[in-house]
């Protein structure tokens, strides 16, 4: 699933090309996709609109119009790209070692492609979701912070201030295991699965500690790591295991830094210890038995 820097990776590759253009069509081919709107209406309530800025919060990705705001959740599987005004779509599909096939292009249009924002001299802007779990929403004018879905995010982890979001925010009497409160978008918005194992990795702590276990380093040792793994992240345009895809069709490579996540099984890269893979707070969940060690979870509380 995309997560913050992926997101960010999007955001930061559409904005050149997006920013100050203007919707001549927006063809919705997915209704369902769409929340709290007919489906019927919505391409009257973009067309002639320019998009005025363009920002992630959270997971989300806002473009604001001139009206309302387009946001966009890219669920599982979505992706967004813009397509040039000289792109040719190859039609060709390739068939992978799972026996899906896949599109060739870069800029595939096709069954999986529900959203299509077309700016001018053929240039568009493509949202594509195999599974469909991505959502499209549209809020009046600059109201999007207040949407339900947007309010209750938490911080921003990049801009996050250590010191005073511990003494304010951090839920220090909380029995939940780590993991589960990383995951948290009301805690902190944008990070998942992928972020969130590679940032206990880094700050040594087991994924199952209980929250009110963690001494003031240790807190102090996580906010960092969550920090430093996700601009690790934006540094190397979002990790694409299966669907992710940056703007331009290509893939991110932070997949080829992750130290545990998807690695379950493998060798620890910092001891050699093979890296075991668990559930915590329902979620597959990889961490070093050596490196991670379950210390601070066995402790009283
Ligand atoms: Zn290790």
């Amino acid at each position: 699933m995309p997560e913050l820097p992926e997101v960010e990776t999007i955001v930061r590759m559409l904005l050149p090309n997006v920013e100050g253009k203007r919707i001549e069509t927006a063809e919705l081919r997915l209704g369902r996709m769409l929340l709290d709107m007919d489906p019927g209406n919505f391409s009257a309530a973009l067309k002639g609109q320019s998009i005025d800025r363009i920002l992630r919060r959270g997971k989300y990705i806002v473009m604001e119009l001139t009206e309302c705001a387009l946001v966009i959740h890219l669920g599982m599987t979505g992706q967004l790209t813009f397509s040039p005004a000289d792109y040719v779509e190859n039609a060709g599909f390739v068939r992978t070692v799972t026996g899906m096939q896949k599109p060739k292009g870069v800029h595939p249009v096709d069954k999986h492609t529900h959203l299509i924002l077309w700016l001018g001299n053929g240039e568009r802007i493509l949202f594509r979701d195999p599974r469909t779990f991505g959502k499209i929403f549209l809020v009046p004018a600059r109201e999007w912070p207040k949407h339900p879905r947007l309010s209750i995010l938490g911080e921003e982890p990049l801009q996050l201030r250590i010191k005073p979001f511990l003494e304010t925010r951090f839920p220090a009497a909380s029995a939940r295991p780590v993991k589960a409160l990383l995951l948290d978008q009301s805690f902190l918005a944008g990070v998942g699965n992928i972020y969130a194992d590679e940032a206990l990795f880094r700050s040594g702590i087991h994924p199952q500690t209980p929250v009110r276990n963690l001494k003031e380093p240790e807190r102090v040792r996580l906010l960092e790591a969550v920090k430093e793994v996700l601009r690790k992240g934006i540094r190397n345009s979002g990790t694409s295991f299966s669907d992710y895809r940056k703007p331009d069709g290509t893939a991110g490579s932070n997949q080829e830094k992750l130290q545990v996540y998807g690695r379950g099984g493998e060798p620890c890269r910092k001891c050699r210890t093979p890296l075991r893979k668990s559930l915590v707070a329902q979620r597959g969940t990889v961490h070093c038995p050596v490196c991670q060690a379950k210390s601070a979870a066995r402790r009283k509380s």
